[in-house]
């Protein structure tokens, strides 16, 4: 049976980071909804320009255009799933699950990477990224950084600042973080899928952690 498998956290909290390590080590076809609006704003396509100011302003995009972009690629795609930025409210968490079940898909594991708050905003507003979309590697401007400043290291595009991890955007991420993910952590909690990792240590720990519970799995 065919599996998508879930990573929960706060922005910052480094699910794209473990997203890209873990599919690296297993056969998951990484999907990142952060990942597939971000592509929609710059090809202007018509969910694009009506996503991009929300995005803009830390902002969630609307749960139906959400849910909508996330169904046309399961149907398209063959292959287990791993979601990084996907379920982010409860009711996209519902309409995914019923989705699930009509096309014969089971959950597998919610990983919840857990970090203290103010470690998250330091994590957010010293973040790079790749400018290329195909790419789309993650650094750090004081843990992580590239070996040549402003450069990605694994495909040598320019790197850039994403537009909302200003300090402005991130605290307005936050709120709608906190407020939408309480009933979403507590919908999974009583679930045998949920786990919980400690996500306040170096990228290789939290990988090893996750990759020690898809491990229990194989
Ligand atoms: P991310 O890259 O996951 O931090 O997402 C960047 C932005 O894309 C978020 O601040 C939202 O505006 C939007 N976004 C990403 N995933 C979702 C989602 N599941 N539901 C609503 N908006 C989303």
């Amino acid at each position: 049976m065919r599996h998508v498998h879930i990573l929960l956290g706060a922005p910052g909290s480094g699910k794209g980071t473990q997203a890209k390590r873990l599919v690296q080590k297993r056969s998951l076809l990484h999907l990142s909804t952060g990942d597939i609006l971000r592509e929609a704003v710059s090809k202007e396509t018509e969910i694009g320009l009506r996503a991009k100011a929300d995005m803009a302003s830390g902002k969630l995009v609307d749960d139906d255009t959400v849910n909508g972009l996330v169904f046309a690629r399961l149907q398209d795609e063959t292959e287990n799933v791993l979601f990084d930025g996907y379920p982010r409210t409860l009711q996209q968490a519902e309409s995914l699950e019923t989705f699930l079940s009509s096309q014969g898909i089971g959950l597998g594991y919610v990983v919840d990477i857990e970090v203290p708050e103010p470690v998250l905003e330091a994590r957010v507003v010293d973040r790079m990224v790749c400018s290329n979309n195909k790419c789309g590697a993650i650094f750090h401007m004081v843990t992580h950084r590239p070996h040549q400043d402003g450069v990605c290291d694994i495909c040598l595009s320019p790197l850039k600042h994403r537009a909302d991890d200003c300090p402005e955007a991130f605290r307005s991420r936050m709120a709608e973080f906190y407020s939408t993910f309480k009933p979403l952590k507590a919908h999974y909690q009583g679930t045998p899928f949920y786990r919980s990792v400690d996500g306040n240590r170096s990228p290789d720990e939290i990988h090893a952690s996750i990759l020690d519970l898809f491990q229990e799995q194989a």
